[in-house]
């Protein structure tokens, strides 16, 4: 093997690393984490990621019509699963969810 032939997989060893570690990173951000039940804001604010499992006696006047997917902090498009939430954060929230902040969104 010729020192050249050394030099170019060692650049190509490089670059393929470099490839996987970018890859790595950008699937990272690609899947933020979801919110929890049972974390301090959802808990504070009713969250459940099933608008039928809402706690009737203490949010009376909650439908289950009222989605996340069809409130306005939603930020995601109304087909999406999960999305994000002005009220979450960096935390995705179930389309089908609810919390006490609902807002139905205009239109
Ligand atoms: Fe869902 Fe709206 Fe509550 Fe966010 S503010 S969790 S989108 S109901």
């Amino acid at each position: 093997m010729t020192h050249t032939t050394t030099r170019r997989i060692f650049i190509a060893r490089g670059v393929a690393g470099s490839c996987a570690l970018l890859a790595t990173s950008m699937g990272a951000q690609a899947a933020p984490s979801r919110a929890e039940e049972g974390d301090e804001t959802a808990l504070a604010l009713g969250y459940k990621h099933d608008t039928n499992k809402v706690d009737a006696k203490r949010f009376p006047n909650h439908t289950a019509a009222q989605k996340c997917s069809n409130c306005s902090f939603y930020q995601g498009a109304a087909t999406d699963d999960w999305a994000g939430c002005a009220m979450f954060g960096r935390k995705h929230i179930a389309g089908q969810g609810w919390c006490s902040a609902w807002a139905k969104k205009p239109g």
